[in-house]
């Protein structure tokens, strides 16, 4: 059977490679989803120059003409979502439900940074000097590189090219190589909602081999991932003074304490460690939990885990996908293997029981009585693992939950009010979360860590201005 090719997009035009990467199933690896064009750096350099011809006339149209294009955009991804999610599923492997609500958060932020095209607006400030007036305005950066992960295939590369158009930039968009599809399908949608040719270009292929001449060619990189490339870029982007905006990995903390709803906790624990099978920068998978409640939120926990129905994403029954590659799948189980060497409680999941045979499948895993010390509480796993971290009190927990490299989220659950303001001050994270999941966040506020889980301005929200524009001053005589 010959597979379906899907090539990029440069100048309007779809190129084929010599080089193309198989798209597999991770439910089913025998199911390829489509050959997938991987790029040379003399292609991405083409896109390149089709974006740069293709930008001042973008930048210079009337933002009417970027909202509808964006606004329609939004409305076709919407009215397709149901079919989106789908492929979503089959290439990342998210539940089904999950996959058709990233795709509807993907049309909403095209909406809302359609709106965002209309709503730009400078300030005029009286000069410090008699017959002078000062005009402060924003402009567009240029050309944008897009450098985006495989775990949310639609919605993160919506969340850069979206503010990347409607503020006045063109982009040039390099998705994840193991789930390339929704962003093929993206662009495809953006050409039928009337980006002009060469004002979107999707150039697929291998981080290694593109990523340090779209790091020289852009004139500004957003890039979400691994902290340990997304470091390689900030490099890469200083070495020539390109401005970045990096989002990278997280060990995200949910503390527990003594006087929270068990219900709530347990609830929170179980959607922020195990949904999208654990595969969210936002994710929790440190459970900080004092002592008093420690016995049975674990129990409640554990029971709830092994509850979880683990199969086929496509089947609308399924709550949990399987690890979205093989790379993925042996990542995980060897850190769930060196947790139990280094003394963690296995309590929930673990192995390969009641889950399909074909396919990169893991159980929810709890471990209890572990240690803030050992791997698994140091290192991001990116799998459906958490584990509980007993303390003694709410300022042991607070201690025990900033002590990371990391800091994206962190959530408490508590009916103190006190301690929940307390937290949401000193929580060292770019969110904080109080009774609620770390992960799931709304489209229309900014999103973004700190220590070494950002770096540059916010993403989403009208925040994304800081990063798409550069601000203008400009003098004149009144
Ligand atoms: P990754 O870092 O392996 O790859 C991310 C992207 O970088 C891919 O497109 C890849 O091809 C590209 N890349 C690889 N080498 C490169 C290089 N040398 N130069 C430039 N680009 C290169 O990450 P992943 O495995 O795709 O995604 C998982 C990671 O993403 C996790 O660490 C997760 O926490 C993180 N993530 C963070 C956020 C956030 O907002 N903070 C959101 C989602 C995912």
């Amino acid at each position: 059977m010959t597979l379906e090719k899907f090539r990029n997009l440069i100048g309007g035009q779809w190129v084929g490679s010599a080089e193309w990467t198989a798209n597999c199933n991770p439910a089913d690896p025998g199911d390829v989803i489509g050959d997938f064009a991987s790029a040379d750096v003399t292609q991405l350099a083409a896109a390149f120059d089709a974006a740069r011809n293709a930008q001042p006339s973008w930048a210079a149209a009337s933002p009417q003409f970027r909202f509808d294009v964006l606004d329609r955009a939004g409305e076709i991804i919407l009215s397709r979502k149901a079919e989106l999610g789908d492929l979503l599923a089959r290439e990342e492997g998210k539940s089904l439900p999950e996959a058709i609500a990233e795709a509807g958060r993907a049309g909403m932020i095209f909406k809302f940074f359609a709106g965002e095209a209309l709503r730009l607006n400078g300030e005029i400030l009286p000069s410090v000097r008699p017959g002078v007036k000062v005009e402060i305005t924003r402009e567009p950066v240029g050309v944008v590189g897009a450098i985006t992960p495989w775990n949310f295939p639609i919605a993160i590369p919506a969340w850069k090219v979206a503010p990347a158009l409607s503020y006045g930039n063109a982009v040039v968009l390099k998705p994840a190589e193991v789930a390339p599809a929704c962003a093929w399908k993206l662009a495809e949608i953006l050409v039928e909602a009337g980006a002009p040719d060469g004002v979107v270009n999707l150039v697929m292929g291998k981080g290694s081999v593109l990523g340090a001449t779209l790091c020289e060619l852009a004139d500004a990189v957003t890039f979400t991932g691994s902290t340990e490339v997304g470091r390689r870029v900030l490099t890469a982007t200083a070495a020539v003074g390109t401005k970045a905006q990096l989002e990278m990995g997280g060990k995200n903390p949910m503390i527990v304490l003594d006087d929270a709803d068990l219900d709530v906790a347990v609830n929170c624990a179980l959607q922020s460690a195990f949904f999208s099978t654990g595969q969210r920068c936002t994710a929790s998978s440190r459970l900080i939990v004092t002592e008093t409640i420690a016995d049975r939120f674990a129990e409640a926990l554990a029971q709830a885990s092994d509850a979880l129905i683990v199969g086929d994403p496509r089947d609308p029954r399924t709550q949990i996908g399987p690890v979205a590659s093989r790379e993925q799948f042996d990542s995980v189980r060897d850190y769930i293997s060196g947790a139990v060497q280094e003394g963690a409680v296995m309590v929930a999941g673990g192995g390969k029981h009641n889950v399909p045979n074909e396919g990169y499948f893991i159980r929810p895993t709890l471990f209890d009585h572990t240690a803030a010390s050992m791997t698994i509480n140091r290192e991001e796993i990116f799998g459906p693992v958490a584990s509980i971290i007993r303390v003694s009190d709410y300022e042991e927990a607070l201690a025990c939950a900033n002590d990371t490299e990391f800091g994206l989220t962190s959530g408490i659950c508590t009916t103190s009010l006190a301690k929940a303001e307390h937290f949401k001050r000193n929580a060292q994270a770019g969110m904080t979360m109080v009774n609620l999941p770390t992960a799931g966040v709304d489209y229309h506020v900014p999103f973004g860590g700190s220590k070494a889980s950002s770096h540059g301005p916010r993403e989403q929200g009208s925040y994304a201005r800081e990063f798409f524009t550069q601000v203008k001053t400009c003098y004149q005589t009144c």
